[in-house]
């Protein structure tokens, strides 16, 4: 995989920086409708959805909007239905959980996957002490990921990839990465033909305007990709945060850890940390609109450098 990756980047380097900043601009806007993306993460953060914490009433909620998405966009179920259910046990209370999975057939590679994934997922209705009930939105922590998958399908209607994709929703991210650890333990497709999870996790708000690719350390091929990357919009794209520059490390601090245990090249797209990071102020009025459009759009053209790198099996 490495040797696939290291060969390939070389393809990548060549071709894919040719256009201007501003032809990379106009190529992002129309990718996909932002209003859309908008009205998504409006609408899986609003308290009808109880912040969707898994297998409760609005994570249910959650999982059914999303299948219902991806019916409307013309994502086919990997395997036999959208859903991967799943239970587990966590500090003696037991869990029904369910994943989301989708698929977009490749044109050229469709036995090779991209993942690009999401969690759904969030901490529910809390009792903050002396106080009554609070909804969790979770607007950042992930609705914003979780719209995201609805972009990239409505992207892919115009631009159908090359290589397979999975976009898969997850979760039970909050209660230990649960759900990315049951797809990669019970995969629907094997391993080994998994080039890359592309994963969102926090990506609609920055103070600094800054998104960080983390996963860059593991890999020389995406390290490449990512510094040799123009972003359009007003955004700066960073490495690090994958424990060697002294920042907190986060290679594990989402579903892409469960694809790095498994030895699979990952990109983490996410923000820094901010005021209302799992606080019950994660609303959707606290979100940057221009930024969030921005990191999606840079999100799918970093998924075009990577599907447009061939990947040769052996
Ligand atoms: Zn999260």
């Amino acid at each position: 995989m490495m040797m696939c990756f290291k060969a390939l980047v070389l393809l990548a380097c060549t071709s894919g920086y040719a256009q201007t900043a501003s032809q990379q601009k106009q190529n992002a806007q129309s990718y996909f409708n932002g209003e859309h993306l908008l009205l998504h993460i409006k609408t899986l953060s609003s308290d009808a959805f109880e912040g969707r914490q898994t297998g409760t009433k609005g994570g249910i909620k959650a999982k059914q909007y999303i299948i219902d998405q991806f019916e409307k966009l013309g994502v086919q179920p990997l395997g036999e239905g959208f859903e991967q259910e799943f239970s587990f046990t966590r500090r003696n209370k037991s869990y029904t959980a369910g994943n989301v999975l989708g698929l977009i057939k490749g044109t050229e590679f469709p036995e090779s996957y991209i993942v690009i994934s999401a969690h759904y997922d969030h901490l529910g209705i809390r009792k903050k002490e002396g106080q009554s009930d609070h909804i969790y939105n979770g607007a950042d922590d992930d609705a914003s990921g979780t719209s995201a998958l609805f972009s990239f399908a409505e992207y892919f209607k115009n631009n159908p990839p090359k290589h397979s994709v999975i976009l898969t929703a997850f979760d039970s991210e909050e209660l230990g990465l649960k759900g990315s650890k049951y797809f990669v333990d019970h995969a629907r497709v094997p391993l080994e033909s998994i080039m890359v999870n592309l994963n969102m996790d926090m990506i609609s708000r920055s103070d600094k305007k800054e998104l960080y690719a983390v996963g860059t350390r593991y890999n020389a091929a995406l390290k490449s990709l990512i510094l040799n990357f123009k972003p359009a919009g007003n955004l700066k794209l960073l490495i690090g945060h994958d424990g060697e520059d002294g920042k907190q490390n986060w290679t594990g601090s989402s579903d892409h850890g469960s694809f790095h245990n498994k030895k699979i090249p990952f990109l983490y797209f996410g923000v820094e940390d901010h005021k209302d990071y799992h606080k019950a102020s994660d609303h959707y009025e606290n979100i940057h609109p221009e930024f969030y459009k921005d990191a999606v759009r840079l999100i799918i053209s970093v998924f075009n450098e990577l599907d447009a790198i061939q990947l040769k099996k052996g």
